[in-house]
């Protein structure tokens, strides 16, 4: 379980996360969910240890991962990132970009070849990233990201290159992938549409804040206050 407690962060003189708590549990799909602007990739950076919050805690399950002194190294931290434009590696095949976070540990060949399988991608071990489609990709960075078996994926906006129809698909996909793996997901999205599509609970975020936590259904039928309303009306 991922605890974060009341992380502040400003650029030049603004607070773009602006003391936010938020938890996350295991085997669910969290989503952070608001507007253009409001801090969600900020609160992702910290989380994957990327960028450094000027006050707050970070811990995962009890244990201190970072505060304003002390600080687990990202490749210390069992995160899994995606991103939409987290490309794959254009030198490496698709076999070689899955392998490429196992560094080589024993059973590598096994858990790449396991992994290709639950994305679907099998049959295109061999082949390099700009013979693949986008979804194809996309569906190969699933597969690099989960193969060290992180304790935690974070995903950023990671479906916007997507079309329609390919998302829409993609989604349903990785959601069974990311729940057999049984890994805890905070995934980042501006699309009310997509949170309730893919969400065990939601955390909406507004101007560097949460404003709400809960259920999907919860979220949408008793909005917090009429900009969450708003918010949730354009869904698609
Ligand atoms: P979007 O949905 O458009 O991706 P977001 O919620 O992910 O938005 P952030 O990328 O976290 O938003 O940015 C929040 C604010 O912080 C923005 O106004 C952005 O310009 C500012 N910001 C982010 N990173 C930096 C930085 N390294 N230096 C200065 N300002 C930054
Ligand atoms: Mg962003």
């Amino acid at each position: 379980r991922l605890e974060i407690k009341n992380i502040v962060k400003s650029f030049g003189g603004r607070r773009v996360v602006d003391d936010l708590s938020l938890s996350v549990m295991p085997g669910k799909v969290t989503c952070l969910l608001g507007p253009s602007g409001c801090g969600k990739s900020s609160t992702l950076r910290i989380i994957a240890g990327v960028e450094m919050q000027d006050s707050g805690t970070i811990h995962v399950d009890g244990a201190l991962v970072c505060d304003t002194v002390f600080r687990v190294p990202p490749e210390a931290r069992s995160i899994g990132l995606m991103f939409q434009d987290f490309a794959l590696f254009p030198h490496l095949s698709v076999g070689e970009n899955v392998a490429f976070g196992l560094r080589g540990d024993k059973g590598a060949r096994e858990r790449v070849k396991e992994l290709l399988q639950k994305v679907g991608m099998s049959r295109y071990i061999d082949d390099y990233p700009h013979q693949l489609s986008g979804g194809e990709q996309q569906r190969v960075a699933l597969a690099r990201a989960l193969a060290p078996r992180p304790r935690m994926m974070l995903m950023d906006e990671p479906f916007s290159g997507l079309d329609d129809r390919l998302r829409d698909d993609i989604r349903d996909e990785t959601l069974e992938v990311l729940k057999g793996e049984g890994t805890a997901v905070l995934l980042v999205t501006h699309e009310p549409g997509e949170a309730m599509r893919m969400a065990d609970e939601i955390a909406l975020m507004r101007d560097g804040k949460i404003v709400q936590q809960g259920a999907p259904y919860n979220i949408y039928n008793t909005p917090v206050d009429l900009k969450a309303a708003a918010f949730f009306s354009d869904i698609n």
